[in-house]
């Protein structure tokens, strides 16, 4: 009893095995048969949704339920690291302070409500088109000019090629718009 304690002991295991005290003779009996979270995980292909770098990252899940994040080591832009951001990608999804209904406050109001996305989105819809039809400006100076510079567009970095497509063509050619911008993937 006594010889088998003292021979787990990770100072004898290193004189014994010759080995720099860093690898299993340094493990205790649950150490080493610690599992990996993603164990027998799935595993898909994603992108970081955070900014225009586009770091690659595996996304584990089981059963239906997200796992675990990671940087994937054969994305060619981040070669398997993320910033802290991109690693608290599980956080962003899993946070039990995360917000999941549209906050609203109304003017002059001193709370914020909970709107319905629907609700929320015929709000911006109604505001932009009447900003739209208020400031529009077809001449200038004699010149034609069809625009409007009250309203401007900022995209955000998880915006695909496609969807730039649309925005610009929706606020430009649709609206008239000429403020807009993007944080494009490099
Ligand atoms: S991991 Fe960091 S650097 Fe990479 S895309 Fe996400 S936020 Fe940007």
């Amino acid at each position: 009893m006594l010889t088998d304690l003292f021979s787990r002991w990770p100072l004898i295991q290193q004189i014994r095995t010759g080995a720099n005290g860093n690898g299993v003779e340094a493990m205790s009996e649950r150490t080493r048969n610690l599992r990996p979270k993603t164990d027998g995980a799935e595993v898909a292909r994603s992108i970081c949704p955070y900014c225009g770098v586009g770091c690659g990252q595996l996304v584990y899940h089981k059963n239906g339920k997200l796992v675990s994040i990671e940087g994937d080591p054969e994305s060619p832009i981040s070669r398997g690291r993320l910033c802290p951001k991109g690693a608290d990608t599980y956080e962003l999804h899993t946070h039990s302070a995360r917000l999941k209904k549209v906050k609203y406050r109304r003017p002059y109001s001193t709370h914020w409500e909970d709107l319905d996305l629907e609700t929320a989105m015929d709000m911006v819809a109604e505001r932009v088109w009447e900003t739209r039809e208020r400031t529009f400006q077809e001449t200038k100076d004699g010149e034609v000019l069809m625009q409007t510079t009250a309203m401007a567009h900022l995209g955000g970095a998880t915006l695909d090629i496609e969807e730039n497509y649309l925005i610009k063509k929706l606020f430009t050619a649709g609206l008239g718009m000429v403020c807009i911008s993007n944080q494009a993937r490099i």
